[in-house]
């Protein structure tokens, strides 16, 4: 069946050991052994470290993958020369939305023909098609589930993010459409009311339109405003969960969100900016709550006026954290600092996005969490399963 095509050859939270259920965050009480995948790779005093820089490529569907623009071939019409390994004849938004725009006419005459020839002859469906906002998890395609699998399978048309694996791709039809609809920071391909329109327009004229987004769709992913949207123009949703990267970085690492006398709460937060300043949206006073943990979506850039204001707030400077880039994929980098070092050595690290960062005592519980508290950790290929001794 087509999920063992998408196996990867890792089994990732299986080779956890939990370190600690006891009531308070304690530290592992051995050292791993050199042989263990936990090991660290080159130890100083302070930084563990096999590799400071980020992979060039992404286990995502990036704008800039040269892959993406093969594999959405047919929305740039047959004429168009595509880029082979470069994308700049296409970093001007007007104009890939320009060269997109003829394909997507024609497929949408296309279906509309379909769709009057199906109800002349009496015997086809005349409503609209629908749309599923279908979460596809953090990256490890194994964490898809079947009920999204099902559904990516039955698509016609396929929109998808820039935090869509190119693992989750590998389950759309041969002959289905896919086209990129993802944004990156201070770039959008097309702006959120576009894909409305998108969505709505290809709906309309029957087809089964599959919107694909990382996580869950309805965390941090703007899938409310376009259920909300689509619901108003009489155009069925059906929302396919997905797990929340928080969920699935969590796992890996062997950090329980929630731990009984150590975290008795979650929180998730934005730690977006508006108008791309470097102030986190929302830090009330109440999130510095250090019997809860704090799980910050793209937190990167404005990580160290969160990290100030936390403290500030009152939660202990040497509370836990852990940046987790490119969770769960074979590229999964992660830094582990105490809440006053991590800014610090996550600059060091270069972390790009997309990070996940967790904040809170439960970090701690991490068989990855260094024995030390001198000690600051970063750990390259980082999946627990896979990772080499370099
Ligand atoms: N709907 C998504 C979140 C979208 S917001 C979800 O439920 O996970 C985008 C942010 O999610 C990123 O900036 C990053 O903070 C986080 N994120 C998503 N996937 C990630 C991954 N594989 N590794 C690290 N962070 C990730």
């Amino acid at each position: 069946m087509a999920l063992a095509a998408a196996s990867s050859s890792c089994s990732p939270a299986r080779n956890l050991t939990h370190v600690s259920s006891s009531s308070s965050p304690s530290l592992p009480s051995s050292k791993p052994s050199p042989l263990s995948p936990f090991f660290p790779c080159r130890q100083s005093q302070r930084v563990v470290s096999c590799s400071a820089a980020a992979s060039p490529s992404s286990p995502f569907t990036e704008k800039d993958s040269a892959e993406r623009y093969r594999r959405d071939g047919w929305v740039y019409g047959s004429g168009v020369p595509l880029p082979v390994s470069a994308h700049q004849n296409f970093s001007d938004r007007e104009n890939e939305i320009a060269l997109q725009l003829p394909e997507l006419k024609r497929l949408l005459e296309a279906l509309r023909a379909a769709r009057r020839a199906e109800v002349g002859g009496g015997g086809g469906r005349s409503g609209p098609g629908s749309v599923s906002l279908v979460g596809t998890g953090p990256g490890d395609p194994e964490l898809l589930t079947l009920k999204a699998v099902r559904a990516i399978e039955q698509a016609d048309l396929v929109l998808y993010d820039r935090l869509v694996s190119n693992d989750v791709l590998g389950f759309v039809r041969a002959d289905a459409k896919m086209l990129y609809v993802g944004k990156t920071a201070g770039y959008h391909s097309r702006t959120q009311e576009e894909i409305h329109e998108l969505l709505l327009s290809f709906a309309e004229a029957g087809a089964n339109v599959v919107r694909l987004k990382g996580g869950d769709p309805l965390v941090f992913g703007r899938g409310g405003e376009e259920m909300d949207f689509l619901q108003k123009q009489g155009i069925q949703v059906k929302v396919i969960p997905g797990i929340t990267s928080a969920s699935g970085i969590a796992a890996e690492l062997g950090i329980p969100l929630t731990h009984r006398g150590v975290a008795n709460s979650v929180r998730f937060l934005t730690g977006h900016s508006r108008n791309g300043g470097m102030d986190p949206l929302y830090v009330e006073e109440n999130a510095a709550d250090p019997d809860s943990t704090l799980v910050v979506y793209m937190g990167l850039s404005t990580l160290q006026a969160l990290a100030s204001k936390l403290m500030n707030h009152g939660l202990p400077p040497d509370t836990p954290a852990v940046a987790v880039e490119r969770g769960t994929t074979p590229q999964q980098r992660m830094v582990f600092a105490e809440l006053k070092d991590i800014v610090y050595e996550v600059k060091l690290a270069d972390l790009v996005s997309p990070t996940l960062i967790i904040i809170g005592r439960v970090v701690a519980l991490s068989p990855l969490w260094p024995q030390s508290s001198e000690e600051t950790v970063v750990l390259k290929t980082g999946r627990l399963c896979c990772s080499q001794i370099e």
